[in-house]
């Protein structure tokens, strides 16, 4: 079936992320959109039940799309460590503890990114560090048709975290063929070859271009 265009106007973006808010907004300002996010406009957050990324993220869209009825778009996203079995995967957020910073809600990444390296440390000195960050953006419009794309970024782990850029676990993460973590390169470089630019890159080919 031919994928459904998106539209010049308002979008929502639905996370209360704001890095990834800050990140979406600059890979949509060229296209005419105008985006919104949920948080901006009060909308509840809804518990992320699904098991895989495409199921999280067609529910964010999903549930912002009703709430703010016009189009949505959502991103589930999340890091996957080949010695863990993939983990933390659709549960990267939860490897983070929630806490209040400066009387803000938000998660101990830190903490999230000595998890995995504690983890890892178990399997021993010579464990394999390669990871990938999976991103699935899921468009949802208020009659309730969707559309999913997914991208990747391959690359490993490096210990300690460098660097101050970015968010969630970019200052343990390079990319294949980088010697910096994404904590360190530049946001717009990373902003083109993240898995979140991976995924985005599919949308516009198939929603946007044409
Ligand atoms: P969720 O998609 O809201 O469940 O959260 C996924 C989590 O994965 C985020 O909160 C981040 O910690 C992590 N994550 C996703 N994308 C990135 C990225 O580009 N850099 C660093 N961490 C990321």
């Amino acid at each position: 079936m031919t994928p459904r265009r998106l539209e010049p106007g308002r979008l929502v973006i639905a996370s209360h992320n704001q890095g990834k808010v800050r990140e979406i907004r600059a890979l949509l300002e060229p296209f005419g959109i105008e985006p919104v996010s949920a948080s901006d406009l009060g909308l509840p957050e809804p518990e992320e039940t699904g098991t895989t990324f495409a199921e999280n993220a067609l529910l964010k869209a999903h549930a912002s799309a009703r709430g703010a009825n016009c189009v949505a778009l959502a991103d589930d996203s999340g890091l996957c460590v080949a010695a863990l079995g993939g983990a933390p995967g659709v549960y990267t957020a939860d490897w983070a503890e929630r806490q209040w910073f400066e009387g803000e809600p938000g998660r101990d990444w830190y903490m999230a990114m000595g998890k995995v390296e504690g983890r890892l440390a178990e399997l021993g000195p010579d464990v394999d560090r390669s990871a990938y960050f999976a991103c699935t953006l899921a468009l949802a419009w208020p009659d309730g048709h969707s559309e999913v794309f997914e991208g990747r970024v391959h690359g490993s782990l490096t210990w300690p975290p460098r660097g101050k850029l970015g968010f969630g676990y970019d200052p343990v993460f390079v990319a294949q063929g980088f010697d910096q973590t994404f904590a360190e390169i530049d946001p717009e470089h990373k902003h083109g070859i993240s898995h979140r630019a991976d995924a985005f890159a599919k949308l516009v080919k198939a929603c946007l271009e044409g």
